[in-house]
């Protein structure tokens, strides 16, 4: 079906969903469309700040350890070819929770707040009867202020210890237990927010000897902006410093790992009962991956389109009715809402994009055109947008005149440019042009500029994560 026509589809569930909607999660009431079930579905929804897909080891990676999410990965349904439309952490999140696209919910760059009118999978799950739940990893990305809080009961910020970004996991563990304890189980949704493996990479103690354990240089645990350094193309660096960043990036990885591991085991202990039971759903992703030098020296997440930013984990544990396993088809992370609620029984408002990736199939023709963006707040950086096929990526970058075109599927470390060998690349283009014309940027503004400019402890907490030249 066209996208055009689920959305009609869609609208015409809605209407009718909308009204039954409160009747079909009252308690037991066990009426309702499809998907209708005896009892609505406990819920956990976990977002890995910063996580590459292809830093899970059930993701093909070799060398980083994820036990516990590979042991979750082998009871759930695993989305392979997972993305974002942007990597950027309050819009990314504004997708995962609205499941719609940047330029149709309106926040392109961070700290920016979700327009009113826009509504969240916590607003429906919670108007239709739900307690809900939230938290968070970072104020400076996630804070109420930006409005991602709506439709949530509780919203719980979990403060640094000292840097943004740099330990809490433990923390976020111990408080979402806490919420599960007191308001989980059958009617609840809680989402939970890591945010460790961002910039500066802290791995805690005994992490950060994970690997490249003999590493004596300059650049271990600093909260420096070592990407700026490194970046320098004039700096003294060595190779050594550099590949110590990917080594601590991948012991951050595994100390969120842990923490997860620590969420599942307590929740399957407080409920008697695996992932998988009937009423249960837990679903892993992240809102961006992380650059690791493959592109320019580049380190970091926020300004360029390659698959190491855009590629996510994508994890579906529990009553989705399928065998677990590897999934081929392509999801990206907008699907998240719509899934969710296709897993409740309600319908899906006909505003959001995304797919019921266990209802819907999976797009086709134009439909299966995906725009990526990043519009960074460094005054330095322009924005840049992306257009994906499942084989294709065409890159633009507006303000250096610039194009680059990669196969996917013969070259996903995205080294061979080729674009301009074919007409196709010219045409692809044009695709992009046709969908930023239908739905222009504008001027996106963030609460700083709303307000006149950040405060000075704001500025630095963006400065330690990489935000600000
Ligand atoms: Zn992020």
């Amino acid at each position: 079906m066209s996208r055009r026509g689920r959305a009609r589809d869609r609208a015409t569930r809605w209407a009718v969903a909308a009204m039954a909607a409160a009747a079909l999660l009252g308690r037991g009431a066990g009426c309702g469309g499809p998907g209708a079930r005896e009892a609505p579905p406990a819920i956990v929804l976990v977002t890995l700040d910063t996580f590459r897909a292809d830093h899970l080891g059930c993701g093909g990676s070799a060398d980083v350890r994820t036990p516990h999410l590979d042991r979750l990965a082998r009871r759930s349904l695993h989305w392979f070819d997972a993305v974002t439309g942007i990597p950027l952490t309050t819009p990314s999140h504004a997708t995962i929770l609205t499941g719609r696209s940047p330029r149709s919910h309106g926040l392109l760059k961070n700290r920016m707040r979700l327009p009113e009118g826009v509504t969240s999978v916590a607003e429906i799950l919670k108007a239709s009867g739900y307690r809900t739940g939230a938290v968070v990893s970072s104020r400076i990305v996630l804070g109420p202020e930006f409005g991602l809080d709506r439709g949530f009961d509780e919203y719980e910020v979990v403060e640094p210890d000292r840097y943004p970004g740099s330990g809490e996991g433990a923390r976020t563990t111990e408080a979402a237990v806490d919420w599960l304890a007191e308001r989980g189980g059958t009617g609840s949704f809680l989402w939970v927010h890591y945010f460790d493996p961002h910039l500066p990479y802290l791995p805690p103690d005994p992490f950060d000897r994970l690997h490249d354990g003999d590493y004596d240089g300059p650049y271990h645990r600093t909260a420096e902006p070592v990407q700026q350094i490194f970046h320098d193309a004039e700096a003294d660096v060595d190779l050594r410093d550099i590949r110590h960043q990917a080594a601590l990036y991948a012991a951050e990885v595994s100390f969120v790992d842990r923490c997860v591991g620590g969420l599942v085991r307590a929740r399957e202990q407080a409920r008697g009962v695996p992932e998988s039971a009937r009423e249960d759903v837990l679903l892993v992703t992240a809102d961006h991956g992380e650059g690791l030098f493959e592109h320019n020296r580049y380190l970091g997440h926020d300004l360029l389109l390659y698959e190491t930013s855009l590629r996510v984990p994508l994890l579906l544990a529990g009553a989705t009715g399928r065998r677990p396993g590897l999934v081929k088809e392509g999801a990206r992370t907008r699907d998240v809402a719509p899934t969710l609620l296709g897993l409740t029984g309600i319908d899906v408002p006909p505003e959001m994009e995304g797919r019921d990736l266990l209802r819907d199939s999976p797009p086709a023709g134009e439909d299966a055109l995906f725009v990526a963006e990043s519009h960074p707040s460094r005054e330095k950086a322009s924005s840049l947008y992306a257009i994906r096929t499942e084989e294709h990526k065409l890159v633009w970058y507006p303000r250096q005149r610039r194009k680059e075109g990669y196969d996917l599927v013969r070259d996903p470390g995205e080294r061979n440019d080729l674009y301009g060998t074919e007409p196709f690349w010219d045409v692809l283009f044009g695709d992009l042009g046709l969908d930023l014309k239908r739905r222009p940027v504008g001027r996106p503004r963030t609460v700083d500029e709303e307000t006149g400019g950040a405060d000075a402890a704001t500025r630095e907490a963006l400065r330690s994560l990489g935000y600000v030249d």
